[in-house]
């Protein structure tokens, strides 16, 4: 019995954006300077915003992965001489010598780990050469250390698969102008891709890519190197007529899958104008899959369609309204992954979650007006279907509210919902728990000023409380 969520996406909660030099290099407690040369020398993760004023921006969970890469302590060619002349602890050495080997994990250069290997029978000579009487407990010491260093460098070796094959795992992207570029955890450029059409490039930043995934590296064939996903979003037509590419970990282009199809309602037909929202890699029948949430350039329906990883289409759920986000969890503990859909149902005019089994999900929403009613179409299986109350700001302000973001964290399920779309700090949050039982209702304090400015300008005639009511009761679409 699961008791708490396990928390892959959330990072994001805690995430933060930093949009200068200034705060890069504070955040790591160097000057400006020293953080420039790192992230032309050490690879830090910093990404530049098109136009010629060069601003940067880094993402702090990038940042940490960096620092964790060991890229920061690395001891470059021009201090490592430096290392060497010193005449260092057991303990000291040892480090040293671990240090080289995970840092150069990322790397993927086993000539650095067999440099850093070199370094201990050199050092052994040089201590026999003091002939004293501390000689024989000190060199006992010393081969100690090198059984040590092969006890941690050899299982390191072997976990980075280095003993077995070199495999090159291209593991960062960044997008400039239309051309996609993909680099090793160290900075190095693995391969890039240059697209015969301009790109969207908003779509493409960082900050973006993680609350409306457009690049996903990710491993699909199993031989421990990334395979690219990127959502092609042409800047022509608007981001639509969008598709789901995937490339090789050399940058060969695998396949392509144009997303959407034209589809009809009693009142309207839809072309194959779609963009793309959300994917993400789900699991079905113990293979790899990939989800991908594409919407109308309209304002509905979404395709949800489920890919193998030759990007064949196998099946397809269809939804009359949005999808901004996209959970793939086991959340219930039922041991299969399911798919957590927020966004919005038009005929409802309400925000939304769908939660869809991709190993069995088909149809169509079935929907209360002819009008968005998708014809042709099976009924809709879906697993969950539910329909969140709305605020009374919401209901005078929009013709619905719209599931912006959903936070995975150790205690809840948190769906973020906008009552208000501009400002977008009017906000609702609805914390769930595994099963989706509702748990608590809170709103921003943003919303409870406005509530409260709207009571004294006698706009409403209710307390706030009579709202939080209204997002407690959820309905729930049954099949
Ligand atoms: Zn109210």
């Amino acid at each position: 019995v699961r008791t708490s969520f396990l928390v892959p996406s959330l990072a994001s909660l805690s995430d933060k954006e930093l949009s200068s030099w200034k705060e890069i290099a504070s955040y790591l407690g160097v000057g400006v300077r020293t953080a420039q040369i790192w992230e032309r020398e050490r690879g830090l993760p910093v990404h530049r915003l098109p136009g010629p004023r060069g601003q940067v921006r880094a993402r702090v969970s990038e940042l940490e992965e960096w620092k964790r890469s060991g890229e920061l302590n690395r001891h470059t060619k021009e201090d490592s001489p430096t290392k060497t002349h010193e005449t260092p602890s057991p303990t000291e050495e040892a480090r040293t010598f671990t240090e080289n080997v995970t840092n150069s994990a990322g790397v993927a250069n086993p000539a650095l780990a067999n440099e850093g290997a070199s370094l201990l029978p050199a050092r052994q000579g040089s201590v026999s050469e003091t002939g004293n009487s501390a000689r024989l407990p000190h060199t006992r010491r010393r081969s100690g250390v090198w059984l040590l260093a092969v006890a941690i460098v050899v299982p390191l070796l072997l976990s980075a698969g280095w003993l077995l094959w070199p495999v090159q795992r291209p593991s960062l992207w960044r997008v400039e102008g239309s051309t996609l570029i993909i680099s090793e955890a160290n900075g190095q450029e693995a391969w890039r891709h240059t697209f015969t059409e301009p790109i969207t490039p908003e779509m493409y930043t960082l900050r973006y890519n993680e609350a409306r995934r457009k690049i996903l590296l990710t491993d699909l064939n199993g031989d421990g190197a990334n395979e690219v996903l990127f959502a092609l979003m042409p800047a022509k037509t608007g981001a639509f007529c969008a598709k789901l590419l995937c490339f090789s970990n050399t940058g060969r282009l695998l396949w392509e899958f144009q997303v959407g199809k034209a589809v009809r309602s009693a009142t309207r037909s839809f072309e194959q104008v779609f963009g793309i929202n959300q994917f993400g890699i789900t699991t079905v029948e113990g293979k790899p899959h990939i989800l991908v949430a594409s919407k109308h350039y309209l304002y509905f329906p979404v395709q949800v369609a489920l890919l193998d990883t030759s990007g064949r289409p196998v099946r397809e759920y269809w939804h009359s309204g949005d999808f901004t986000q996209l959970l793939i969890e086991d959340l219930d503990g039922d041991g299969r992954e399911e798919a957590y859909l927020g966004g919005v149902s038009n005929a409802h005019r309400a925000a939304t979650i769908v939660v869809l089994d991709p190993a069995s999900m088909t149809g169509a929403s079935r929907e209360p007006d002819p009008a968005f009613q998708l014809q042709g179409f099976a009924p809709g299986k879906a697993l969950r279907r539910l329909l969140l109350g709305r605020t009374c700001i919401n209901e005078k302000d929009a013709l619905y509210n719209v599931v912006h973001e959903f936070n995975l964290t150790p205690e809840a399920f948190i769906v973020d919902v906008h009552e208000k779309f501009n400002p977008y700090t009017l906000s609702s949050f609805l914390h769930f728990d595994q099963k989706l039982r509702l748990q608590r209702v809170e709103v921003s304090s943003q919303l409870v000023g406005e509530h409260e400015q709207m009571e004294r300008d006698r706009r409403v005639a209710h307390p706030l409380a009579q709202d939080l009511a209204q997002l407690r009761s959820i309905k729930e679409i049954s099949y």
